[in-house]
């Protein structure tokens, strides 16, 4: 049961494949020999991520690791390029965090609800009737497609909300949610009742409104051994306001300000920043309390010696609720908005074992250079960027590649084709 509850998963996406370009030559009646007319391949799809308001957990992602998207067409005769390959859509929860598992790093924030690209598709390869000019009319060769982009991703689900119900089990924060929001979420006298988090929208005033969340508990994982405890907590990091319910009823013979200190102890344990967090200490079911009020006032005395505001309610007659709600607001007002994570991502030099194998043909001034490991560079180079050029010319010169080109007579003003890739050379 505990185990149905995903809010982390690891996957890995993978773009499509660039189509190739195609060698072909015009052909019609009567015409002897056409000129190249081979068309370029179609671009590798990308792998994007796409809010979904409907899901609020990463469950799908347990079934499903690998996501692969479509592959560009290759090119063809008459100038046809290839179709582009599919675009793959990975619906995620709002408030999922991408992370490069390797490193860890934050690649994104899905919180703004715009589409977000974790892997570009390779680029196609040019058709042969690119290569044509007034000295080389028939140009045999094409360019093969590039590879996609792959990413070993981890998701992280940290909701959005701006009030978080922290509290013991069996306090009422279910009850609470499902009084002044329309979610519906799951209310029962039994711990472990809240296995998913739910999110309400609170309706205060016209134009006045706020999130809450009423979230699996702390302790309702933590001290039972469940494994859940401190996952669950990752929910509320980024709540701009907790609020903290206790049971003053005295109903399961728990003492009130032993459970809201252990509560804090378990905030402090998980984060610092999080205990910090402004807090509204709510004392539940007063409607059971009759004419013994010690433990309340007990309660309220303590937790205002600490500097917090103390309410009185009973979610399941209704009472107090509207107070708290038009106190959340105000507090709400004052505070700063919604936290969204900075991305501090930065790929990784590629990284290319240069031994392996690469050819090196001319035809005429035109210098064909192809090879694994060459193509694979020329994919995650990003070419409009200075320092990523250097990289590249670098990486060339110390494999050899020009001083082979040498060797074998290329010239001041030749051209060199590496994939997309097309450029003079230079002494
Ligand atoms: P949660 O585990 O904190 O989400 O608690 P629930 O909302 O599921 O409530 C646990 C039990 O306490 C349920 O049986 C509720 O009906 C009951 N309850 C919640 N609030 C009140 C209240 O204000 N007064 C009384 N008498 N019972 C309540
Ligand atoms: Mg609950």
């Amino acid at each position: 049961m505990a185990s149905s509850f995903v809010d982390k998963a690891r996957i890995s996406v993978h773009a499509g494949k660039g189509g190739d370009g195609a060698v072909a030559f015009h052909r019609e009646k009567y015409v002897a020999a056409g000129g190249p007319d081979g068309g370029d391949g179609g671009r590798g799809g990308n792998v994007v991520f796409r809010v979904d308001e409907n899901m609020s957990t990463l469950m799908d992602f347990r079934y499903k690791r690998k996501y692969v998207a479509g592959n560009g067409a290759n090119g063809a005769g008459k100038r046809c390029y290839g179709r582009d390959g599919e675009t793959l859509y990975i619906k995620v929860p709002r408030g999922t965090i991408v992370r490069d598992t390797e490193s860890g790093a934050i690649m994104h924030d899905m919180s703004d609800g715009e589409d977000w690209i974790a892997a570009r598709g390779g680029r196609g390869g040019w058709g042969n009737m690119h290569f044509a000019t007034p000295t080389r009319q028939v140009p045999r060769f094409a360019k093969p497609g590039l590879p996609g982009e792959s990413h070993d991703i981890t998701l992280e689900l940290k909701l959005l909300a701006d009030v978080g119900l922290v509290g013991f089990p069996n306090v009422g924060k279910s009850t609470l949610l499902s009084v002044v929001s329309k979610a519906h979420p799951k209310i029962a006298n039994y711990h472990f009742t809240t296995l998913f988090p739910n999110l309400g929208v609170v309706y205060v005033d016209e134009g006045v409104s706020f999130v809450m969340a009423d979230i699996p508990g702390i302790i309702e994982g933590a001290s039972e051994g469940a494994g859940l405890g401190h996952d669950f907590l990752r929910h509320i990091d980024r709540c701009r306001l907790l609020v903290h319910l206790v049971d003053v009823s005295g109903s399961e013979g728990r003492d009130p300000v032993e459970d809201f200190e252990a509560i804090n102890a378990e905030l402090r344990e998980y984060s610092p920043a999080l205990s910090e967090r402004p807090q509204i200490v709510v004392g539940n079911k007063c409607d059971l309390l009759g004419e013994d009020r010690e433990n309340i006032e007990k309660l309220k005395a303590h937790v205002e010696k600490q500097g917090y505001s103390f309410f009185e309610l009973s979610a399941a007659a209704h009472t107090g609720t509207r107070e708290l709600v038009q106190e959340c607001a105000r507090r709400l007002k004052e505070l700063p908005p919604i936290l969204r994570y900075e991305a501090d991502y930065v790929p990784p030099e590629p990284k290319v074992d240069t031994s392996g194998e690469l050819t090196i043909e001319h035809f005429d001034d035109m210098w064909l250079v192809e090879g694994p490991w060459l193509q694979r560079l020329v994919a995650t180079v990003n070419f409009s960027d200075y320092e990523s050029r250097m990289y590249f010319d670098r990486v060339l010169r110390e494999a050899g590649v020009f001083k082979r080109m040498e060797e074998m007579g290329v010239r001041d003003g030749d051209t060199v084709s590496m994939y997309d890739l097309m450029f003079e050379y230079k002494d």
